[in-house]
């Protein structure tokens, strides 16, 4: 053979290799931690640190039809902690199978799924934050944002420094109103008595998902940088 095929052909399979190892490397932990009629929850682990600095847990699915957030946050997740050895991402993936295309029904049924499978294991784990991922329609709240709904001091806090370091907007809730909304009763406010902050994350349902995926990584990294400080 060719002394430079053979030279090309070797390096071939170094680069092959690398990208092979790469990719075992990057590749989460999963495990499905519920199912019932509506659907599964499974949870997709991600960072070899035996002592992570920082531990956030990332909630994708929640609302089926949503498709950035669904597509873009897991990937955020295994990227982040691939380049982040002090990180444990903890992804939870929901999988609404019972009318998951139905507007009203298929948000209900993934509320519930998170309620009754992400919180206890958000219990269990000693997570510093928890990111829930959604869509929103244009006149839903304007560009990227945070909100959080429950307003308690430690999410408040971290979602107030977050937010101006990215350019994200920040919705905070006037509490003198009692809420009626069923994902602040049963995923915010469970998730924040566990002892943890939470961020309802709202990408806008227009952006392309390239976009989607980089200001979400901006959003994971300035999270980290924050509770790493
Ligand atoms: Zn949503």
């Amino acid at each position: 053979m060719n002394k430079i095929l053979k030279i090309i052909l070797i390096i071939f399979i170094v680069i092959l290799f690398a990208v092979l190892g790469v990719f075992i490397y990057s590749e989460g932990h999963s495990e499905v931690i519920g199912e019932n009629d509506l659907g599964s929850v499974n949870k997709v682990t991600y960072g070899h640190s035996s002592n992570p600095s920082v531990e956030i847990g990332i909630v994708s699915g929640m609302h089926s039809r949503e498709l950035n957030h669904k597509f873009v946050l897991p990937l955020v997740s295994r990227v982040f902690a691939f380049f982040n050895p002090n990180v444990k991402i903890v992804n939870y993936v929901v999988n609404v199978t019972d009318h998951p295309e139905d507007f009203n029904i298929g948000r209900a049924n993934g509320e519930s799924l998170v309620h009754d499978y992400v919180v206890n294991d958000v219990a269990k784990e000693d997570l510093d934050l928890v990111i829930i991922g959604h869509d929103h329609e244009p006149t839903y709240g304007d560009d990227y944002y945070i909100a959080t709904p429950t307003m308690d001091n430690a999410s408040v806090k971290l979602a107030s420094k977050v937010t101006n370091d990215i350019g994200f907007n920040y919705y905070k809730r006037n509490v003198s109103q009692p809420t009626q909304s069923t994902s602040i009763m049963n995923v915010d406010n469970p998730i924040v008595e566990t002892g943890t902050r939470v961020f309802v994350y709202e990408i806008p349902e227009v952006d392309g998902k390239i976009n989607a995926f980089k200001r979400s990584y901006d959003l994971v990294a300035a999270s980290f940088n924050r509770l790493n400080a």
